[in-house]
């Protein structure tokens, strides 16, 4: 039997030590988090803020079901200090008292911590981040008692266009900001244009091109780079995250050149027996093998599944990532796999694109909607690079197809070829998955 601990019990953490205990029963697992709360569902904590998830118990996993399930020691409000790799031993705090606790395996899973830009004014009791229970809790205090009317969302990617929903949805006036010219940047400018268009159908104030320079009077004043000045009773800054590394930094784990932990492909960090996972770890481009930071669940869950199997002596290798991700606004659903134009352009790879403007499903039944395809492929040999796909119904279906034959190595020339089954409830005889694929193809041939 062994010792492993494990530092940091949410997404990562909590997945790998439930992982672990499946195929080994002997192990002690020792699980800390410096929070008061483990294994919480981070990505619903929005929708309780909205009041679509009514109980925030419901987000919630009690430490002492964790522990009796698996068998885990949880110590929260635990935060590690320090990793000695020579003793193999961490430090921690836990309430106040620095302990000491020796490892056979280490696991890192720290997570990240949203960026807070030194501005003027940015301490003030109206800003908010969200990362936490403790943080939702936060955001839910000061609209109970404060009573906002107006808030400012600043950072339009997912955690702030969540956000925006949520509490538009408790008839707040909403403003987002966002320094690009685009919102969501994980899809192309024409997609990010419905999405702009659809949010200012719902009165919301959409401001790009456009940075935070300054907080005044406590917060109620923003002050963008443009000289604009926003009245607000609120903000959420929701501008992105930074890895957190230092505890790898303090023990001379290598980071790679993202800034994340470096890791090899069986999730070790540069010490063979400290692994790591989750948002803080620098992973590999899926197509093309570029190192990047992917901060999703999808990835921590993979990572977690990937260590569980090379402590128990199997090598499943961690084959890099497409970045899948999936994000309700309002009526709309937008969703990218692999590449867009801009990642391609980043990467110097020559590539041509197809965009499909169709139906979720027949358009004689009731209830078919409009949906967007843009795939992103190789020129020569029609090789899939990515999707963007946007659209009221089914969009999540359509991106799953796409993710899946991107995976499979999937050309253009295989889309038409794909039978996924027809009913005009649900699709038309021709899927636009298979339409997109024929519109490519004709423009190849062109
Ligand atoms: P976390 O889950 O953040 O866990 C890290 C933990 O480590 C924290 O609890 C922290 O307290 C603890 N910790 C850090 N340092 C120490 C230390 N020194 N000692 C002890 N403990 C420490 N992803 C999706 O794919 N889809 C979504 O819809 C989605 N929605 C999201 C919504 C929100 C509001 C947020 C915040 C995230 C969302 N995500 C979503 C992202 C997803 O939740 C993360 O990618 C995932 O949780 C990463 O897991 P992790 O273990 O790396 O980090």
């Amino acid at each position: 039997t062994q010792k492993i601990i494990i530092v940091g019990g949410v997404g990562g953490g909590a997945t790998v030590a439930a992982q672990i205990r499946r195929t080994d029963k002997d192990s002690d697992i020792l699980l800390f988090d410096k929070c008061g709360y483990i294994s919480f569902a981070n990505c619903g904590m929005p929708y309780h803020i909205g009041g679509k998830v009514k109980k925030r118990d419901n987000l919630l996993y009690p430490v002492e079901k964790f522990n009796h399930k698996y068998d885990v020691e949880v110590r929260t409000n635990s935060e590690v200090l320090s990793i000695n790799r020579q003793k193999k031993s961490i430090q921690y705090n836990a309430d106040g008292i620095i302990n000491e606790e020796s490892y056979d395996k280490l696991i890192l899973s720290p997570g990240a911590t949203p960026i807070v830009p030194n501005v003027d004014g940015i301490k003030n009791s109206r800003t908010f981040t969200l990362r936490t229970i403790e943080d939702m809790d936060r955001i839910n205090a000061f609209i109970k008692n404060a009573k906002p009317t107006k808030t400012t969302i600043v950072g339009a990617g997912f955690i702030g266009l969540e956000m925006l929903e949520n509490l538009h949805s408790l008839k707040l006036e909403c403003t987002i900001i966002d320094r690009s010219p685009q919102l969501i940047k994980n899809v192309d400018e024409d997609m990010a244009a419905i999405i702009q268009e659809h949010l200012e159908e719902k009165d919301v104030e959409v401001i790009l091109n456009d940075g935070l320079e300054s907080f005044h009077n406590d917060g109620k004043t923003l002050r963008l780079n443009s000289g604009k000045k926003i009245d607000t009773d609120m903000t959420i800054l929701a501008i992105g995250i930074k890895p957190n590394t230092k505890l790898a930094i303090d023990a001379s784990l290598d980071l790679g050149n993202t800034g994340a932990i470096s890791v090899n492909e069986y999730m070790q960090t540069t010490d063979p027996d400290i692994y790591a996972l989750g948002d803080a770890v620098e992973v590999r481009d899926f197509l093309t093998g570029s190192p990047k930071q992917i901060a999703l669940a999808w990835p921590a869950h993979r990572q977690a599944y990937i260590i569980s199997s090379h402590l128990n002596g199997d090598t499943v290798p961690y084959r890099g990532n497409l970045g899948s991700s999936i994000l309700k606004v309002f009526d709309l659903t937008v969703a990218a796999t692999g590449h867009n134009s801009t990642s391609l352009q980043e990467e110097g790879i020559i590539f041509q694109h197809t965009v499909l403007s169709s139906y979720s499903h027949a358009a004689y039944y009731p209830g078919s909607k409009k949906i967007w395809i843009k795939i992103f492929y190789n020129e020569d040999t029609g090789l899939l690079y990515g999707a963007n796909v946007v659209g009221y119904e089914g969009v999540d279906k359509r991106m799953a197809v796409l993710a899946t034959a991107i995976k499979g190595k999937l050309t253009v020339a295989d889309l038409p070829e794909l039978e996924l089954g027809y009913s005009p409830v649900y699709s038309s005889s021709k899927d636009p998955i298979n339409v997109v694929g024929y519109k490519a193809l004709s423009e190849l041939n062109k």
